[in-house]
């Protein structure tokens, strides 16, 4: 009888290095490629937002609409469902005699306990459950401590990870394997999952789509055409143009490139041109994503509790009229405003607008932190859940900085990063001055 695998795509949605979807395409004779939007994802946050708001959701429809138009060139195609993951898919597997499901680790505990349901789902229908880490630089299986003996701080982390640097290598793309009889299914736009159409903005600093060849097409850009590595530590701080930083972020969020692929574009880069601060300081952030990653795998839940994975107690206020104003871009302070006009008119903001942002929310404002990573999440098109708690959580002195006292003085930082106010004139216009 031949075997048939489902794979359900998640933050994974790429055919290149993507060892969950190489090993179903090698051990099956037949292939389903899933995606399931899951309502839970777009219900509205107790703050009364969307938890996918539309800049985020738009760049998932695109990664999701170009996934499904390589698979259907290949022959192909990718299933769509709208529902919860862990009844549709036991539903698939029955009307298809699917013997295994292949997905896509996961780390944060919502997801974590989705997984979990699925996993018992499946186990009663006798199917097996596969998941593979496809999402780091560095697989866990080759971090030089057990998981629960992460340090605590990133340095730790990173001087270990380097002493003894494994990168696995690339997974190419495999033969694509047939798909059984299915009914697609369709991909819903925003007005179908009851979210405002986007008003696309010029300055907005994200120049592709989602999707895997648009993210590919970024790395060669940044990389190569524009050969904008060489001098990233250099201007990676800047506020304004898609240049500054790489603005990966978004296509690594969703999977659409892997950090992998980056990391060996940059090692030939190093080889081919230069070999400097900068290219290490790009693998160096991506150091920082896995350890977050890591860091969330180890904690758990409590990433997302109020006194943060240091259980720091603090007395959070919970305004909401001063917090609606920061989120509007309304709080009078010009650096502030043009920062979160910026994330609310494109879904975009530079890391040094985010650390700037996160330190008046909590320590000007003494707002509960949370409120402000539920913000992000709604509104960042590379929202990632680890990344941005656990930013967040570092930022408001409840997470792992070893400096739980910091604190981003406006003005300053404004006279190192915005001296002339261009980058604040460029949102907030010159008569708010
Ligand atoms: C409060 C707050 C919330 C954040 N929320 C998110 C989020 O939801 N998703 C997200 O991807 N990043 C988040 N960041 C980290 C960082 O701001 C973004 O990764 C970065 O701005 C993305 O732009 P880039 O791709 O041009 O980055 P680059 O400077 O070009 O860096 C390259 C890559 O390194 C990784 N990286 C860089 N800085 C960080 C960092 N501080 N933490 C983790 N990874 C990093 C990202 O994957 C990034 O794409 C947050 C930072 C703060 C302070």
């Amino acid at each position: 009888m031949p075997t048939t695998i489902l794979v359900w795509f998640k933050n994974d949605l790429r055919l290149h290095d993507n060892e969950t979807w190489y090993r179903a395409c090698q051990q099956a004779d037949w292939v389903i490629p899933l995606y399931v939007f899951d309502p839970r994802q777009f219900a509205h946050h107790k703050l009364g937002f969307p938890r996918s708001g539309s800049f985020r959701t738009q760049f998932l429809i695109e990664s999701v609409t170009a996934l499904q138009e390589k698979l259907m060139q290949a022959g192909s195609n990718l299933i769509v469902r709208f529902g919860l993951p862990e009844f549709i898919i036991p539903e698939i597997c029955t009307e298809n005699k699917v013997s295994h499901v292949f997905i896509g680790s996961e780390v944060a505990s919502e997801e974590v306990s989705i997984l979990n349901s699925l996993t018992r789902a499946l186990g009663s229908k006798k199917v097996g459950v596969q998941t593979f880490d496809t999402s780091t630089l560095i697989h866990p299986n080759h971090l030089p401590f057990a998981l629960a003996n992460l340090p605590n701080q990133f340095t730790l982390f990173r001087k270990q990870v380097e002493r003894n640097w494994i990168v696995q290598p690339l997974f190419e793309e495999p033969e694509i394997k047939s798909l059984p009889q299915l009914e697609p299914g369709t991909i819903p736009n925003l007005k179908e999952l009851v979210l405002p159409a986007i008003t696309p903005d010029l300055r907005s600093v994200i120049t592709y789509k989602g999707g895997e060849a648009e993210a590919h097409q970024r790395l060669k850009e940044y990389i190569w055409d524009k050969d904008l590595l060489k001098v990233y530590k250099e201007t990676r701080n800047e506020l304004i143009g898609p240049d500054y930083s790489s603005k990966f972020s978004p296509a690594l969020a969703l999977g659409c490139i892997s950090a992998r692929s980056i990391y060996y574009e940059v090692k030939k880069y190093e080889f081919d041109r230069v070999s400097n601060e900068s290219t290490y300081w790009l693998i160096f952030e991506l150091l920082w994503r896995d350890y977050f990653r890591f860091a969330s795998q180890k904690y758990g839940s409590r990433i997302f509790q109020r006194f943060g994975i240091s259980n720091k107690h603090i007395n959070w206020k919970h305004d909401l009229e001063k917090f609606n104003a920061w989120r509007l871009g309304k709080t009078g302070v010009d650096f502030v405003d043009a920062n979160m006009k910026e994330l609310l008119l494109t879904g975009f903001m530079s890391n040094r607008g985010r650390q700037n942002v996160a330190s008046y929310l909590t320590k000007d404002l003494g707002i509960d932190w949370r409120w402000g990573a539920a913000w992000f999440e709604s509104q960042l098109i590379d929202y990632d859940a680890c990344s941005n708690w656990l930013n967040w959580a570092y930022v408001a002195g409840v997470g792992n900085d070893p400096r739980q006292d910091r604190y981003f003085n406006i003005e300053s930082q404004v006279r190192k990063y915005d001296p002339d106010r261009l980058y604040m004139k460029l949102w907030i216009g010159k008569q708010e001055f």
